[in-house]
């Protein structure tokens, strides 16, 4: 694997290729050198020259502008492109009806397209405002691509990426993070739990759980996350963030990762890795966005809503008869979901502000229903359901099975949901008061948490059933449960694996 070289630098240029910068924390890195080659050639490509129609066409669409010379033929084209390249013009089609051709001349040749308009001119997928700009942009094409074919194959197959932009950008932004964690975002379960559980008849921790693992200590930079690449119509000049090469063309460049900003070739960004850090700039709303998008976008080990409303929800006492059975006030609950998408951690939920504790619970459980792939994810569904339904209930090997379903929760899912069933573990303390029982929160919870990937109405409600048992389940046996797998999977993330194992065996995750 070697670098691109550019073809207009010599050799002497060989140690510039990396210019060195002092990072936050003082250490040096390199940024790649962005590579202008394929600006210079777009600069150097011909440009639109318009032939215009000295004759008034009949029936001229009114789309068209001086450039449309109605029927005349192929060879009557030529001759009138023949003042050069770039030279277009656009002819009746003399084969089907009211169909038209673009022909542009290029490298002394005729190129023929069939044109299209629908309120935008196109003859593939980009579409542009007028016939000027896409032969202006069909000239750059034609001639980056003529004069720098294996160049640009070479592209995505020889860049290296760890030595790319994008990877020296969040190489930075993850040291950062790293060091902003270690102070502030630590989070342990037990806070709550001094809160909820005091003089409860369910208070104590079960046998053998002494060495239970309840810090929710995450490193969030290292979870896996897919970019969210789209194309994109870039204004002005733009640099791919894997190869550090010019993104040729007027519009349609290339892609750009919606959630973290990360621009690039088509076929660059099919090499990235999942590595993405969605930026907060990219990432505005909380509610109806991707988990992991969101936690990694702000920087917190679960989403702030979730451990927002909790610590809320807890500071009040568990007490509250039909707590989450009972709905907030509809005016209330979307004024809190807005404010959360507005102001994020400084959503003010306090008592004084809004005193009807359904409203909180509602906001919560609206949360996870709209989360786009559910907290319990469908691989890890599939796994639970099949021992709901096969298995007897609490058993060893039923436990095992649920072990196994919840390590393929991808971290962001595992740690949000681990903080949500300790927090209805503590509810269910309450319950001579607050009259919800395991067996009432999983009625209330599994609808949000659990989705049936079955399209088949029949076969979800009869689903429903066994994903109530499944939450039911999850909230009595929870330290059992999450407690080797979470201390597990702490030790695997913090040495940057993603599998976790549990009693030594592997579970591979998607
Ligand atoms: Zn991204
Ligand atoms: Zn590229």
């Amino acid at each position: 694997m070697f670098q691109i070289r550019d073809p207009n630098e010599d050799d002497t240029d060989k140690n510039h290729d990396y210019i060195t910068v002092l990072s936050d924390g003082g250490e040096s890195q390199p940024l790649p050198r962005w590579k202008t080659y394929l600006y210079t050639l777009q600069l150097q490509a011909p440009k639109p020259k318009r032939i215009a129609c000295r004759f008034e066409v009949p029936s001229k669409p009114p789309f068209y502008g001086k450039e449309y010379h109605g029927n005349i033929t192929r060879e009557d084209a030529d001759q009138l492109l023949s003042e050069g390249d770039g030279s277009y013009l656009v002819r009746k089609s003399e084969r089907a009806q009211n169909a038209f051709t673009l022909a542009i001349r290029f490298d002394n040749q005729t190129k023929n397209f069939k044109l299209y308009y629908d309120g935008m001119h196109y003859v593939g997928e980009k579409r542009f405002d007028t016939v000027h700009d896409l032969v202006a942009d069909g000239l750059i094409h034609f001639y980056v691509e003529l004069k720098a074919a294996d160049y640009i194959a070479s592209l995505s197959n020889e860049s290296n990426y760890a030595e790319s932009p994008y990877h020296a950008y969040t190489a930075r932004k993850k040291r950062l993070e790293r060091s902003q964690k270690s102070s502030s975002k630590k989070l342990s379960y037990n806070e709550r739990a001094s809160v909820a559980t005091n003089g409860s008849a369910n208070g104590a921790l079960p046998q053998g759980t002494e060495d239970f693992d309840d810090s929710l200590d995450a490193d969030v930079g290292s979870y896996e996350k897919k970019h969210n690449f789209k194309t994109q119509n870039f204004m002005g000049l733009h640099w791919c963030d894997f190869c550090a090469n010019f993104m040729w063309g007027l519009i349609a460049q290339g892609v750009k990762c919606q959630d973290c900003g990360f621009e690039a070739h088509k076929k660059c960004s099919e090499k990235v890795p999942n590595d993405c850090m969605p930026d907060i700039k990219y990432v505005k709303n909380i509610f109806g966005a991707d988990l992991t998008t969101v936690i990694k976008a702000r920087n917190t080990p679960i989403p702030v809503v979730v451990d927002k409303c909790i610590k809320e929800i807890e500071s009040r006492g568990l007490d509250a008869e039909g707590l989450y059975r009972i709905a907030g006030l509809h005016d209330e609950v979307e004024t809190i979901r807005m404010s959360f998408d507005k102001d994020g951690e400084n959503t003010d939920i306090s008592e004084a502000k809004y005193d009807d504790i359904n409203s909180l619970t509602s906001v919560l459980k609206l949360y996870f229903r709209l989360l786009p792939i559910p907290l319990v994810t469908f691989d890890s569904y599939k796994i639970i359901l099949d021992t709901m339904k096969q298995d007897e209930p609490r058993s060893t090997r039923q436990m095992t099975k649920l072990r196994e379903g919840l390590a393929k929760l991808p971290p962001a899912h595992f740690q949000t949901l681990k903080f949500l069933l300790s927090h209805l573990l503590r509810v269910t303390d309450k319950k001579p008061k607050n009259m919800m029982g395991p067996d009432n929160l999983a009625i209330v919870f599994a609808p949000t948490l659990m989705r049936s990937p079955d399209a088949d109405p029949m076969q979800s409600l009869m689903n429903a059933q066994f994903e109530q048992k499944a939450l039911e389940t999850m909230i009595v046996c929870f330290r059992e449960l999450f407690s080797r797998v979470s201390t597990q999977q702490s030790v695997d993330l913090s040495h940057g694996a993603r599998k976790p194992s549990i009693d030594g065996r592997t579970f591979d995750r998607v």
